[in-house]
């Protein structure tokens, strides 16, 4: 199975002299991931345009959410843009299966007009919208995914099995999460950084202190005590917060601290494709 980072920031993806961005470090844009086998698509932020053109993206069959919050789903539009017919009087339009979870469904009734907007993607013939319960189950050709709704409610990780590999992907929203024994010793986790208040290579201070407890963000220890307790055989973090100002020599010393911590991991980066 071939997974693409189509994007690996989070909520603040790299600006051009953004205030809170000043470091020099390699451009992350929003949240995304492809799955070349099944032409499924995890999240599109804003940046999803860009990246699809990118990484040579033309075809997109299943598109799931992780949840509502705008950094995973502000790029809605792409489903019109990838696959609406603007040649024909009547249009040949692709379409895109979205499957959404039922609380996501009453979080996008809820949020910025998504349900409404996915309802207008849906009448122009451009998706067909699957409800699904909050613990489906669905098989693609011969993959398996589950969805794993995480101790913050709103937000689902996805548990993905082949006849010969197990993946688990949590694009976020990881605080507090409690892996149940199935998604143990998988054999590629790819979960959330987290934030740090300082560099945890310089020691340089990020944030203000006590900002990420105020804020309730899961921080880069949590994420790190998780993913050791998930204990896959490569963990891949992502959605590392521009303001991380993480430098590509960096992401290697974390590495090689995370690997002297028993933990075999990549930092990921925008554009990075993975077999599993
Ligand atoms: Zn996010």
């Amino acid at each position: 199975m071939i997974v693409e980072f189509l994007g690996t920031a989070g909520g603040v993806p790299s600006l051009f002299d953004s205030v809170s961005q000043h470091k020099d470090a390699p451009i992350r844009t929003g949240p995304g991931l492809f799955i070349h086998d099944l032409k499924l698509l995890i999240d599109s932020s804003e940046d999803i345009f860009y990246q699809l053109r990118q990484a040579k993206i033309a075809d997109i069959k299943y598109g799931i959410y992780s949840h509502w919050h705008p950094d995973h789903t502000m790029g809605l539009r792409i489903w019109e843009t990838l696959n609406f017919d603007f040649v024909n009087t009547i249009p040949q339009s692709k379409v895109t299966t979205i499957y959404l979870t039922s609380q996501e469904v009453e979080d996008f009734k809820t949020y910025f007009g998504h349900w409404n907007h996915l309802l207008y993607l849906q009448q122009i013939g451009v998706v067909e919208l699957k409800i699904v319960s909050n613990n489906a189950k669905i098989t693609i050709k011969d993959t398996t995914i589950e969805w794993i709704q995480l101790s913050e409610k709103i937000a689902f990780g996805f548990y993905i099995t082949t006849p010969t590999k197990r993946l688990l992907i949590i694009p976020d929203e990881i605080k507090g999460f409690q892996p149940i024994n199935k998604v143990k010793d998988v054999d590629v986790a790819i979960l959330p950084f987290g934030s740090n208040e300082v560099n945890p290579v310089t020691k340089e201070r990020i944030h203000e202190e006590g900002m990420l407890s105020t804020l309730g963000e899961a921080t880069f220890e949590e994420c790190v005590e998780i993913a050791k307790n998930i204990n896959a055989k490569h963990t891949y973090f992502t959605h590392i917060e521009a303001t991380e100002s993480l430098t590509q020599l960096q992401a290697k010393a974390l590495e090689r601290q995370l690997s002297e911590a028993g933990i075999s991991s990549t930092i990921a980066y925008d554009s990075l494709k993975i077999k599993v």
